[in-house]
């Protein structure tokens, strides 16, 4: 039955990955959907709400309320906010939700300029570009920055958008093992002399392309280490911050602020509005010379319609909070509210036996399940007791590495983090998750 999947996993271990794969994809067919989506373990439409700091979501087709520990709402901006909102209104009001035009043809507005001061300034770049989705940002920049001839090497858990946009550029592209510098040498020494000395490159350019946080491991990039070996074998960065940008650092501008890397040393930032900032769309920054050039290149920036304004506004805005330009401290309490809330749940969860992947500071936390039989288990008995979490499997993830990733909020309370910890700790020892021994007093 769909809605007992429980018996299938035992069946897959020990086959082969190629079979494993099959049969896999042969349940899903039978069923007609994804496995992780029987009715009662998922939640296909929901309703959110900003009066509470979109913290809990609703299940239309049942009514129980949740608390939310699946939304990318870092810093709790995706929710009605007392400095950002009204302004939100009011660009409303005054400019309507669409340019309808895109940004060379009468679709560039004061706003968006200011926008793109306001991302360039806060990430710590000369210039920045914006775009109507974050998505977009990734798959139609690299066709522009590299085609054929050029060298992409891409970490081998980058982002989908990322792995489209290298595909379509018509680059080579070579994948290193996942947050490997040393790996990422092997490759840039294989790529650059075929293993023989020579006294010439054989790319155009040669970008490697790594992520601030690993959106479904919850790791730290080894940006110091990646960039070290960038410079010298003369190759770009690229940092995708999508999960880093505003969710980590002292002052919340990712990575670089968090591991004391020089944002000159990156080339090319990218990052997107829909976490921490509460909005969408998504951002490259870089050069003056580069963000000129793709001004006049990028086909996602002369034929796309210019990103809403309201969201524009919204950007700006919890920039603003975010620096404390605001004039209150909420800013600054935010981020150390989502640094201490992540730390504290991730340790938690560890003294309670789970295998949490990750790093301190990350507010991604995936909880290993491994057998993907336990993936509508997990969901269902957590839904049953009113926490919401995410789960996620084959194809995001390798087939028997199925896990629940958590995302932290600094709109979470204490007291909904302790909620949390206790069911899921129910739901552990049901499903029987909890890979390690427990602390004594964490039974
Ligand atoms: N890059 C990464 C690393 C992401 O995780 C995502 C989406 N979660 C994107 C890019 C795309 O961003 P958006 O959802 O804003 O389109």
């Amino acid at each position: 039955s769909p809605n007992n999947l429980q018996g299938y996993a035992p069946i897959c271990l020990g086959l082969e990955d190629f079979y494993i794969r099959r049969l896999y994809l042969r349940i899903q067919d039978c069923f007609g959907r994804p496995i992780s989506s029987a009715p009662d373990a998922w939640f296909d439409v929901v309703e959110r709400f900003s009066n509470d700091n979109n913290k809990t979501l609703k299940r239309t087709e049942k009514i129980n309320r949740c608390l939310n520990l699946g939304s990318y709402n870092y810093l709790g901006f995706a929710a009605a906010d007392e400095y950002c909102t009204p302004r939100v209104i009011e660009s409303l009001k005054k400019y309507s939700s669409s340019t309808c035009s895109t940004r060379v043809d009468g679709g560039t507005t004061v706003l968006h300029n200011e926008l793109e001061e306001c991302v360039a300034r806060f990430v710590g770049k000369p210039a920045a570009i914006v775009f109507g989705m974050g998505y977009v940002t990734n798959s139609a920049i690299l066709p522009v920055l590299v085609g054929k001839g050029s060298l992409i090497i891409s970490d081998s858990l980058n982002h989908n958008s990322i792995v489209n946009g290298a595909r379509g550029s018509g680059a080579t592209v070579r994948v290193f093992q996942h947050n490997t510098p040393s790996h990422l040498e092997e490759v840039l020494r294989e790529q650059i002399a075929g293993g023989q000395p020579r006294t010439h490159r054989p790319w155009k350019k040669i970008v490697v392309i790594v992520e601030g946080i690993y959106s479904m491991e919850g790791e730290l990039c080894k940006l110091p280490e990646i960039i070290a070996i960038c410079k010298k074998y003369k190759a770009y960065t690229y940092l995708d911050e999508a999960h880093s940008i505003g969710a980590v650092g002292k002052t919340g501008r990712g990575v670089c602020e968090l591991l004391g890397v020089d944002t000159a040393d990156v080339d090319i930032m990218m990052g997107t509005f829909t976490k921490s900032f509460g909005s969408c769309g998504g951002y490259i920054a870089g050069s003056k010379e580069l963000i000129q050039y793709l001004k006049y290149t990028c086909p996602a920036h002369l034929y796309a319609t210019s990103i809403s304004l309201p969201a524009a506004e919204q950007i700006i805005s919890a920039i603003r909070v975010i620096l404390g330009e605001d004039g209150s401290s909420r800013g600054a309490q935010k981020l150390a509210r989502i640094r201490e809330n992540s730390n504290f749940f991730r340790s938690e969860l560890q003294k309670m036996g789970f295998e949490v992947l990750g790093d301190n500071d990350s507010p991604v936390m995936p909880i290993m399940l491994y057998n993907p039989a336990k993936i509508p288990a997990f969901s269902r008995e957590c839904l049953k007791q009113n926490v919401a979490v995410v789960t996620v499997a084959f194809p995001a993830t390798p087939l028997l590495l199925a896990r629940a990733r958590i995302c932290i909020s600094a709109s979470h309370t204490r007291e909904d983090l302790n909620k949390a910890l206790e069911v899921i700790s129910r739901v552990g020892d049901l499903v029987g998750i909890k890979y390690f021994p427990a602390e004594p007093n964490k039974l």
